[in-house]
């Protein structure tokens, strides 16, 4: 197999056949005109169904997550409920990160309950958890990792040896949401998911300027059922955004490496502060997951987050103090983010068993000269601790 870099420039990106254009042309044509009823060009007839600077996307996205097939969609949610849509039906039940991504909760408490969906919130970090938590009616272990915003680990290996050992004939799907580690850090299929999910908003696309998702397996009935489900809600990209999302994939491994390298400096800083009671970051040897995360990422990523140690106003003064880091959410851009997840991006979890401590502060590490970075956040902390 080609390396990571090589496969994020080139793996559905030939050359233009006719006018020899070196990057994908964007393909707004919403249909295609056909040879004779029935006879494509090239397989594509309306863009719903296929568009030729999507499929380009997807052929990167299937090289990059090591999966045969990969599906691009508007956003992150969309990938989550055309997944859903496919693996369940009333009266299944679902296991779901006790912190997951507060979107994915909204998903399955909110809108898919309606369909009489069941779901158990587990910590993912504990096997024997997640073994209690299923049922004869359990189709689909949910996982992220690192997990947003408390940046816990699961063993992804772990999951997959539990989730096909439940049943030799139906054994649930494990999905894995790779938002938070990119496929540059790690590739979830190659460790036993079935499915790996992205929000490519965040460090794929990674510039800031583009919301989209995908989901890549290499099942091939699944990604059959997934195109057919797809195409049958709609929930597609236009042509612009899988070009930029495109676009932002070549870079994704030079920005991963700066990323990485960025926060642990922060990390560093954060640990040393004492307006800081707890820095949670799994490159941290004490981190719970810390060996897992060691086994099956590359690095440990851009995505840092901290209690402050003087409560919920202190967090607050040091997300409304920083300047370089933009009081904003979303994460995974080139330019680093703060953000206070209770009020936030965690709001909806608010009084369920999701809640996040209200002192946390999650950053977004972008790829800044870190030395700025590092002033920035040395002037909020010292602000919010004075
Ligand atoms: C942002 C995000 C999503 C949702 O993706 P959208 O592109 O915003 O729809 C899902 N999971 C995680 C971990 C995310 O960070």
């Amino acid at each position: 197999m080609q390396g990571f870099s090589t496969r994020a420039i080139h793996a559905g990106q030939e050359p233009d056949p006719t006018t020899g254009a070196v990057t994908v042309p964007i393909h707004p044509s919403s249909t295609f005109a056909q040879d004779g009823v029935g006879g494509t060009r090239g397989g594509f007839e309306y863009s719903r169904s296929a568009n030729p600077t999507r499929t380009a996307l997807q052929e990167c996205l299937a090289a990059l997550e090591g999966g045969r097939h990969a599906h691009a969609f508007g956003s992150g949610m969309g990938a989550s409920d055309t997944l859903l849509r496919v693996l369940l039906r009333p009266g299944d039940h679902m296991v779901i990160p006790h912190d997951a991504y507060g979107g994915t909760f909204r998903l399955v408490d909110k809108v898919l309950s309606g369909w009489g969906v069941e779901y158990t919130a587990v910590d993912l970090g504990d096997l024997d958890a997640l073994r209690a938590a299923l049922r004869p009616s359990t189709k689909v272990i949910w996982c992220e990792s690192p997990t947003n915003p408390l940046l816990g680990i699961a063993d992804i290996a772990g999951l997959a040896g539990v989730a096909h050992a439940a049943s030799v004939t139906h054994p649930p799907r494990l999905v894995v949401d790779n938002t938070f580690a990119s496929p540059y850090l790690q590739t979830p299929l190659a460790l036993g998911a079935d499915v790996v999910l992205h929000s490519t908003t965040k460090y794929v696309g990674g510039h800031s300027d583009v919301v989209g998702g995908a989901l890549v397996t290499s099942d091939d009935e699944l990604a059959e059922a997934i195109s057919f489900t797809q195409n049958s809600v709609g929930s597609v990209p236009g042509p612009f955004d899988a070009w930029l999302t495109l676009r932002g994939a070549k870079t994704l491994a030079v920005r991963m490496e700066r990323h990485s390298d960025n926060a642990e400096r922060v990390v560093e800083l954060l640990a040393a502060h004492p307006g800081v009671d707890r820095v949670l970051y799994p490159g941290l040897p004490e981190h719970p997951g810390h060996e897992a995360a060691a086994k099956q990422m590359r690095r440990f990523g851009g995505m840092v987050s901290f209690l402050a140690a003087g409560g919920r106003e202190a967090a607050l003064k040091i997300c409304a103090t920083t300047k370089l880091f933009t009081l904003a959410e979303s994460l995974g851009g080139v330019e680093s983010l703060i953000e206070h997840p209770g009020q936030m991006t965690h709001a909806s979890v608010a009084g369920s068993m999701l809640e996040v401590p209200d002192s946390l502060v999650r950053l977004s590490v972008g790829i800044e000269d870190v030395d700025d970075l590092l002033d920035d956040l040395r002037t909020a902390l010292d602000a919010a601790s004075a």
